[in-house]
């Protein structure tokens, strides 16, 4: 689900009955909150972009609300108003070509100029500019893992692991003074470059390595510098953040990944969380 593969392992036998519930709750996510579906709420919100004010569920105005807030935080480097950019690529379909200066610029500009006007009262959501659109596809496997760990909490379950095609959510602590151990997958095969200690919390990942084609020679990934278009191509190979906010750790990794090196570390240090950068000369860096 979710373009991806999904999860989710307890400890106890007792606990093995939580986890249909935690799917279906991922299903009624990926129903609300999809760009890919288009009678998804955030579908609608598209639809109607540069149109008319849609009203959507509290928790998806709250989560459109914290991506956008995450934007500012980042200014600009996660961007969840690239929707359109993203849908041209369309990388991860199979069907990927890559698209013309003519047909990318004026969906470039769009997101420039594009804002979202929110109404708290009527829970409405409008995006100023038609040829803009709402992706989450950065931050909803995040937000995703918040849910099921609090969710499977108040089942008052001590121990899970949920992971959402590489966003990974440790819940509760492995044992007594025991730290969870997370590998993060290297980017030239099977085996792992690093491993993260952790007490309870998500470990995000974004890298260039998973999704990605191949044309003429060139390689295009998924994560686009909302200021181009463009795949990024800066110095790292993967960004790794750790937080008990997985919605926060998931924007951030996109964020530091579109930012680079300097400008990540930059930014992870502003915000006080911990993280693994891998450099394209393979260096780990760990902050
Ligand atoms: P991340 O770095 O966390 O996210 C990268 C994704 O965010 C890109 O794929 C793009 O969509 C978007 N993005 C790119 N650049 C930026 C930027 N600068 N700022 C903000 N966002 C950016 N994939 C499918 O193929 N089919 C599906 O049906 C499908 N449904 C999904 C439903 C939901 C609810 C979600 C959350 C994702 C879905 N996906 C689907 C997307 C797929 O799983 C993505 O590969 C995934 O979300 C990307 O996550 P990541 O951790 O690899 O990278
Ligand atoms: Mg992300």
């Amino acid at each position: 689900m979710m373009g991806t593969s999904c999860s989710i392992t307890v400890f106890r036998r007792a606990d093995e009955k939580y986890i249909r519930e935690c799917f279906d709750i991922l299903f009624a996510i990926e129903k609300r909150i999809s760009a890919k579906i288009d009678d998804s709420e955030i579908g609608l919100v598209n639809q109607n972009a540069g149109k008319s004010a849609v009203k959507v569920s509290p928790e998806t105005y709250a989560l459109v609300k914290r991506a956008m807030e995450i934007e500012k935080l980042t200014e600009g480097a996660f961007n969840p108003l690239v929707g359109r950019v993203t849908a041209l690529w369309n990388i991860g379909s199979g069907e990927e070509k890559v698209p013309s200066k003519e047909e990318l610029a004026p969906l470039v500009e769009a997101v420039k100029r594009a804002e979202v006007v929110f109404d708290d009262s009527a829970s409405t959501i409008y995006i100023t500019e038609e040829s803009a659109a709402l992706d989450l596809g950065a931050i909803g496997k995040g937000y995703s893992s918040d849910i099921l760990a609090s969710y499977l909490k108040k089942k008052g379950v001590a121990r899970a692991i949920i992971n959402l095609g590489g966003n990974v959510y440790a819940v509760g602590s492995k044992g007594r003074g025991k730290l969870w151990n997370v590998g993060l997958r290297s980017p030239d095969g099977d085996g792992i470059f690093a491993t993260v200690a952790t007490k309870e919390g998500a470990v995000v990942t974004s890298g260039a390595y998973e999704r990605y084609f191949v044309s003429d020679g060139v390689m295009y990934h998924h994560i686009i510098d909302p200021e181009t278009g463009y795949p990024v191509d800066l110095d790292l190979l993967s960004a790794s953040i750790l937080s008990t906010d997985g919605t926060l750790a998931d924007a951030l990794s996109t964020a530091v990944f579109v930012l680079g090196r300097d400008r990540g570390i930059e930014l992870i240090k502003r915000l006080g969380v911990n993280a693994v950068l891998l450099t394209k000369e393979r260096e780990t860096i760990r902050l």
